[in-house]
């Protein structure tokens, strides 16, 4: 299969400053860690890509142009797969109190269910196999209505079936265990698996 791993908020033409999730880690109303700057997403994307290629797969990271480029660019490439790859922030409420942190993946509302719910499920079950993370997950639709809207431009020009993979929050304690060599292998490595076991299934239906 070929998959596009795309790191975005890296590379937007129109929104160079773009920079992601953020978080206030000490309370003083400035943002001191944003998503992109963080780097932690390439990091794991890299995992994927890794894992991905060892399983036999074609992958096509990106990371360079709008969203709807990129978008264009991937169905030219004509990827099977599409994953927008983020990290969450905003664990700590306004107030300061903590907010359980989970890990989400969102598919296109659009997509037949054997397409984006699917693949969405199976990677949302290797997430739920790393220890920190366990049973803290979401799997949503995207939305052009509410705040799933945000979710759905990172993929809404994609034919490929798309996901906007959000595992970790960058600011939240429970998932700081995961903000390391082996954690970003693990982040990594669910999506590549996820990926793939969707995809021995796809083959296997088809
Ligand atoms: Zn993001």
């Amino acid at each position: 299969m070929i998959i596009a791993l795309d790191v975005q908020h890296s590379g937007r033409v129109s929104r160079p400053r773009d920079l992601g999730a953020s978080a206030d880690i000490d309370g003083d109303s400035l943002k001191e860690l944003h998503e992109s700057e963080a780097l932690w997403t390439p990091f794991y994307a890299l995992f994927a890509q890794m894992r991905l290629l060892e399983l036999g797969h074609t992958v096509y990271p990106i990371s360079d142009g709008e969203y709807s480029e990129r978008h264009r660019r991937v169905n030219r490439y004509n990827a099977d797969v599409y994953i927008a790859c983020h990290l969450n922030a905003g664990s700590v409420a306004q107030n300061g109190k903590r907010r359980q942190p989970y890990s989400a993946v969102f598919y296109d509302f659009r997509s037949k269910p054997e397409r984006g719910l699917a693949l969405a499920e199976a990677i949302d079950s290797r997430l739920g196999r790393i220890e920190e993370i366990g049973g803290n997950r979401r799997i949503w639709a995207t939305s052009t209505k509410d705040w799933r809207r945000n979710a759905h431009y990172t993929i809404k020009g994609v034919k490929a079936v798309a996901i906007c993979y959000e595992p970790l929050f960058i600011d939240a304690t429970a998932h700081h265990a995961l903000f390391t060599f082996e954690g970003m292998r693990q982040i990594g490595h669910a999506l590549a698996e996820g990926i793939h076991a969707w995809a021995a299934q796809k083959g296997a239906a088809s």
